[in-house]
């Protein structure tokens, strides 16, 4: 197959065979162009099972190089007593937590990492400390890529970090924040020429994602009217939507569902782009238990705004007591104990049937990012 690698900002094009992040030219992000035809035959593989069944639409040039522990083909479960309550026919939960790390990020890190492993990148370093770092050191062990971990020693004592010390990454404890740690890691980076992966940032991540919607076809008789995606980087966001324009262009789907993307109240840069208005970030640590929505500075808002505008759908901010009660509300009458960030998404849900924006008696899709017994309940 055969992809170039397109500068979002200036249209500059790269060829794929190297590991890239950035425009040769302008310095800005990266999209992918795939050169192949609009048709299920040349896109799925129909005998593969997994990502390998997706292979032709993802950054991958030589199979034998795809690093998988069989992520995806996560199943739907259907909240017959959160539909009732919200008046709608039916809310679909796809159940992301079933990949082998538990969470979602998974399916970038297949990508991503099979990209390093496709392009003889051998180490690799990443401030990291959460459910992004736990899989990347999951997949980089299964690859024999050498990660250097980059923590906060706030953290020493989290399972995340655990399991990525477990993992076996080169750990690297450094004293201060978020901010600190980043800045350990570029120097760290620019010191030794070890690569700084940067999931947020590379479109390698976000191809992943592709293939949650890719598998919906599968499973449901007819594509949900709305999407309802939690988005920090926005990488769930961006990848579903690249994966129904995929299929809309080859006649799997018919229509692409409403994208509508959901932050807390206390950090909320994508909303702002949305509404075309200002947002600044303080250096303290967001409070919002939705850890995973809490990025302050999203490298592709613009992208994440205009995914959700051309689908009709809106990018909201939330109160943090309505995600703790949907929370509570997703274990106790479904029986799914999932990351805050996950039930933000029944909380953005309730909120858009309020505002008129889902209306009674439509279908709507949340994924279910993360396990929640990773995280403290209380
Ligand atoms: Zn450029």
């Amino acid at each position: 197959m055969s992809f170039e690698l397109v500068c979002i900002e200036c249209g500059y094009t790269h060829d794929n065979s190297q590991y890239r992040i950035l425009c040769d030219k302008c310095t800005g992000l990266l999209d992918t162009r795939y050169d192949i035809a609009p048709t299920v035959e040349a896109r799925v593989v129909s005998r593969a099972t997994g990502t390998a069944r997706y292979l032709p639409l993802l950054p991958i040039r030589n199979s034998e190089n795809l690093v998988t522990m069989n992520e995806g083909n996560t199943p739907l479960v259907r909240l017959s007593k959160i539909s009732d309550e919200l008046g709608l026919a039916s809310v679909w939960g796809k159940m992301e937590f079933f990949n082998p790390t538990g969470t979602f990020k998974d399916r970038g890190n297949c990508v991503q990492v099979s990209v390093l492993k496709d392009t003889g990148v051998v180490e690799v370093a990443e401030s990291t400390g959460g459910n992004g770092g736990n899989s990347t050191a999951a997949y980089c062990a299964r690859a024999g890529i050498v990660y250097h971990a980059f923590m906060s020693t706030s953290i020493k004592s989290s399972q995340k970090a655990n399991a990525i010390v477990y993992h076996g990454a080169k750990v690297h404890w450094i004293d201060g924040d978020k901010l600190d740690v980043e800045e350990a890691t570029r120097n760290f980076s620019k010191e030794t020429g070890i690569l700084h992966l940067r999931y947020g940032e590379n479109i390698y991540f976000i191809e992943g994602k592709k293939l949650i919607a890719y598998e919906l076809p599968d499973q449901m008789d007819s594509m949900p009217d709305h999407v309802v995606v939690p988005v920090g980087n926005g990488s769930i966001l961006m990848g579903i939507y690249k994966g129904f324009r995929d299929m809309l262009e080859d006649g799997r789907i018919n229509k692409i569902p409403a994208l509508h993307a959901v932050q807390v109240e206390e950090v909320q840069p994508l909303v702002a782009a949305f509404e075309g208005r200002e947002w600044t970030a303080t250096r303290d640590d967001p409070k919002s238990r939705a850890t995973g929505i809490t990025v302050k500075v999203p490298p592709r808002p613009q992208v994440v705004a205009q995914n959700c505008r051309e689908t009709g759908g809106q990018v909201i901010a939330l109160a943090e007591n309505r995600i703790l009660w949907w929370h509570k509300r997703l274990a106790s009458l479904e029986g799914l104990l999932v990351e805050p960030a996950s039930a933000a998404t029944l909380a953005g849900s309730e909120l858009l049937r309020q505002r008129g924006v889902i209306k009674q008696g439509e279908t709507v899709l949340v994924p279910l990012t993360s396990l929640g017994i990773r995280e403290p309940l209380i």
